[in-house]
């Protein structure tokens, strides 16, 4: 779907939909959602949601909606979609994904099932690096198409703002070329991209052995090129072992915070590291936690840094273990669900079936997985005052499911309930009666 081919109706009314997941709190509390208020997603029944301008402007009953004077006698303006008795919710906001890469990691799937494990497939010469060769050959132009069809993927199953990474050129060129494509496929597309710098991916090849020089890299010429070029809003850092330590991610931190740029980082995925002296750098999100100490969660809960689940990676990988989400839920710190779409751990499009996993290995109830699906998927992103809940003034991003309760979102899983999304009031396609 192309914006450019799309007509934006200037009023469109969304009405008779049998559950509207608003996401915003009757007390009128913000701030991102922790403990109980993860689970209240502020359901409207027989619902009706009004947008003018791509902007949402008012949100109640249908029945109210159509006794209105001021609906009634503007009708015929009115684009109308009659929801047919289904859930609607804010579109996802995928917080974590990696789409500019260029080939299928086929041969480290096949190693990964006859036993080896992540770093060892690193040491082959797999993982990480081998998608570097893909990037550094492709034109700008193969790399946009590539993340376009992932833009439109996610659309197709409910997710309306997504956070790009780089981190498959790690040279100054490669990642230029990479966050220029991811640009360029946003601008393509009705919904939203949030651009991420992640250089700190792994030391590339040629730098082996040589981590420092390449961390300079990164903070000297890399990251002062990306922020003149307003090419990203944060920069991430795969903090971790076989990856970047926590002092090298420190000093990548304070280069981002010198050029304007925020922060976030890949954390405990495959070990600990105490967060610390990194949530010093007030991080938008850490993302994995696998492994973190609990000493580390009052720190983390009395933060604004949304901890971020990717459960697609513990699927794909095989693991058995998945993070232990009651614990932070519990401890009060702020959690978003993402899907880590990349090729070489989660090549997972799909925010329900995160969701669905998040449910069944992470013991989330499904109301926690959709609140940590959108509004703290939008507070990880920084842009929970546009994105993220369904309120007069936000923007017009909002997903039709073909179910008629809120909890067969995750419950059928591994298959596409999503009907149509509204991307900042542009409906994809038409709803089937
Ligand atoms: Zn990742």
């Amino acid at each position: 779907m192309q914006y450019g081919n799309c007509v934006k109706p200037k009023l469109l009314l969304l009405r008779n939909i049998a559950q509207l997941l608003t996401l915003t709190l009757r007390s009128g509390a913000n701030g991102p959602r922790r403990g109980a208020s993860l689970s209240d997603l502020g359901i409207i029944q027989n619902a009706a949601v009004l947008c003018l301008a791509g902007k949402i402007v008012s949100v109640g009953t249908t029945k109210d909606a159509l006794r209105d004077p001021w609906l009634s006698k503007n009708r015929k303006k009115v684009t109308e979609i009659d929801c047919g008795r289904r859930v609607v919710l804010p579109g996802f906001v995928d917080s974590h994904t990696h789409p500019a890469f260029t080939h299928p990691r086929l041969v480290d799937f096949e190693k990964r099932i006859s036993g080896a494990n992540y770093e060892e497939i690193a040491e082959a010469g797999g993982g990480i690096r081998s998608s570097i060769d893909g990037v550094r050959k492709a034109s700008k132009a193969a790399l946009t198409k590539k993340v376009s069809a992932v833009l439109a993927d996610l659309a197709a199953n409910g997710t309306t703002t997504v956070e790009a990474k780089s981190g498959y050129g790690l040279n100054l060129e490669s990642e230029l070329k990479s966050l220029e494509a991811i640009r360029a496929a946003a601008h393509e597309s009705p919904g939203t991209v949030v651009p991420t710098f992640l250089g700190a991916h792994a030391v590339p090849p040629e730098y082996s052995g040589r981590s420092q020089e390449y961390v300079d890299l990164i903070c000297n010429e890399m990251i002062p090129a990306i922020a003149q070029r307003r090419l990203a809003r944060f920069v991430d850092v795969f903090c971790d072992r076989g990856a970047f330590s926590a002092a090298e991610a420190a000093q990548i931190f304070t280069a981002a915070e010198r050029h304007g740029l925020a922060v976030r980082a890949h954390m405990g995925q495959l070990s600990e590291t105490r967060l610390g002296p990194l949530l010093r750098y007030q991080p938008a999100s850490l993302d994995h936690m696998d492994h973190v100490s609990d000493a580390d969660l009052p720190a983390l809960a009395r933060s604004e840094t949304i901890a971020t689940f990717v459960p697609g990676a513990n699927y794909f990988l095989g693991l058995s273990k998945y993070p232990d989400a009651r614990r932070f839920i519990e401890s009060g710190v702020a959690v978003a669900l993402a899907t880590d779409y990349n090729p070489g751990s989660s090549p997972m499009l799909s925010m329900p079936m995160a969701m669905s996993l998040a449910c069944t290995h992470m013991k989330m109830s499904p109301a926690e997985a959709i609140a940590a699906a959108t509004i703290n998927g939008a507070w990880a992103l920084r842009v929970a005052d546009r994105k993220g809940s369904i309120e007069p003034g936000r923007d017009a991003d909002l997903a039709v499911f073909d179910v008629s309760d809120y909890r067969e979102i995750p419950y059928w899983f591994a298959t596409n309930r999503c009907a149509q999304t509204i991307m900042n009031g542009v409906p994809s396609g038409h709803l089937s009666k």
